[in-house]
C-alpha cells in the first residue's frame, strides 16, 4: 500500500510531516529545544501552509502534525487547521502545552483536527512552575479534559522524564491518564542546543531503560510501532503507555518516516541535524509552481541520512 509514497535513499517512506508553525510560546520550559527564531510577521500564513501540505499530500504524506513554540498562540490556528483539513489527510494532530486548549478545542475539532498531544510533565503545581516557568497547571489540565470531552481522540500526554523532578510521578500520571482514557507518552530528555542551562540535560537526564523494564514486567500486552521509530506501547490494566526515545535507539533513524518544516519555512530532513536544511518558504513566496515545489520536497527527502545506515 506504499506504492504512491515517496521514499528516501534508504527506502524509508515519507508518511508524516511535522510543521512548526510558530516559535512563539506562552511557556518557557527549562529543557525546550527552541527551533530557530522567527518574528510573527514572517510566520507561514494559512494559505502558505495549505500549499505546503497540498504538495506533501501529492508526494504521499498521510499525516500532518502542527507544533511550535505553541501552535495555539497563533490567532489563526483554527483557519490553519480548516485549510489543511480540506485536503483530506488520514490524520491531523497538534502538539500543545494545553494552556489555550480549553478555549480552542471545540473549534479545532469542528475545523477537522483529529487529535492532540498535550505536554504535561507533572501534576504538582510547584514542579509545573519550576519546569515551565509559568503557573498554568490548572489551565493545562482543563485543556486536556476539554480535548477529551470534544473527542480529539486519542488524547496523548507527553511527559518528559527528568531525574529528581518527576520520575516519582509516573504512576500518578498514568492513573490520571487511565481515568480519562488518555495515552501516556514517556519522553526521554534530549540535549537541547538552545537550552539556557547547558548542564540541564546532564543533570536531569534519566534513562528510560529501567522504566521500560518495569513496564514490560507489568504489561498485559506490548506492541512495537513499525513506522514510528519502533516505539513500544505497553498496555497495562486498560491503560496505555508509549516510550519515546530519540537517543541511544538505533531504531529511531531506521524506521523514521517523518519530515519536518521549521518555523522559518525550511525542510528539515532529520530531527537531530541542522546542517541539511532545504529552503522552501521563499520558493513558495516567489510563486514557484506546484511541480517545482514538489522537486524541492524531493531534494529535502534525498538529504535524509540515518545516523546508523545499517
Ligand atoms: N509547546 C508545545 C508543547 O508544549 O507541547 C509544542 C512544542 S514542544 C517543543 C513539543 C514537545 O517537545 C513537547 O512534548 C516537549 O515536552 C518536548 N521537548 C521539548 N524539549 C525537549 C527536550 N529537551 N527533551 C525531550 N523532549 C523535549
Amino acid at each position: 500500500m506504499l506504492e504512491d509514497v515517496v521514499k528516501d535513499k534508504y527506502k524509508r517512506p515519507i508518511l508524516s510531516l511535522r510543521i512548526t508553525i510558530t516559535n512563539r510560546c506562552n511557556e518557557n520550559c527549562i529543557y525546550c529545544h527552541h527551533d530557530g527564531m522567527v518574528s510573527s510577521k514572517d510566520e507561514m500564513t494559512p494559505d502558505e501552509l495549505y500549499l505546503i501540505t497540498k504538495i506533501a499530500k501529492k508526494i504521499g504524506v498521510r499525516k500532518i502534525r502542527l507544533s511550535g513554540g505553541d501552535p495555539l498562540v497563533r490567532k489563526d490556528i483554527v483557519e490553519i487547521v480548516e485549510k489543511i483539513a480540506s485536503l483530506d489527510f488520514k490524520d491531523i494532530s497538534l502538539t500543545t502545552n494545553g494552556v489555550l486548549l480549553e478555549k480552542y478545542a471545540e473549534d479545532l475539532k469542528k475545523a477537522g483536527l483529529d487529535r492532540v498531544n498535550v505536554s504535561l510533565d507533572t501534576l504538582k503545581r510547584d514542579t509545573y512552575k519550576f519546569v515551565t516557568n509559568m503557573d498554568y497547571l490548572n489551565e493545562a489540565k482543563a485543556g486536556i479534559l476539554k480535548a477529551v470531552e470534544v473527542g480529539l481522540y486519542p488524547v496523548k500526554i507527553n511527559m518528559v522524564i527528568m531525574k529528581d523532578i518527576n520520575v516519582d510521578e509516573i504512576k500518578d500520571m498514568f492513573m490520571f491518564c487511565r481515568q480519562h482514557g488518555i495515552i501516556l507518552q514517556l519522553i526521554e530528555l534530549i540535549e537541547s542546543e538552545n537550552c539556557e542551562d547547558d548542564k540541564f540535560s546532564d543533570e536531569y537526564h534519566y534513562p528510560l531503560d529501567p522504566i521500560e523494564k518495569t513496564l514490560a514486567d507489568m504489561a498485559d500486552d506490548v506492541y512495537e510501532r513499525k513506522f514510528m521509530q519502533g516505539r513500544k506501547k505497553y498496555y497495562i490494566n486498560d491503560g496505555e503507555i508509549e516510550i519515546v526515545r530519540p537517543v541511544d535507539n538505533s531504531k529511531f533513524c531506521a524506521n523514521c518516516s517523518r519530515l519536518r518544516i521549521t518555523p522559518d519555512g525550511k525542510i528539515k530532513p532529520c530531527l537531530l541535524r541542522n546542517d541539511n536544511l532545504v529552503e522552501l518558504i521563499n520558493h513558495v513566496r516567489n510563486g514557484k509552481s506546484e511541480e517545482e515545489l514538489e522537486e524541492i520536497f524531493i531534494k529535502g527527502i534525498n538529504k535524509r541520512e540515518p545516523f546508523n545506515k545499517d
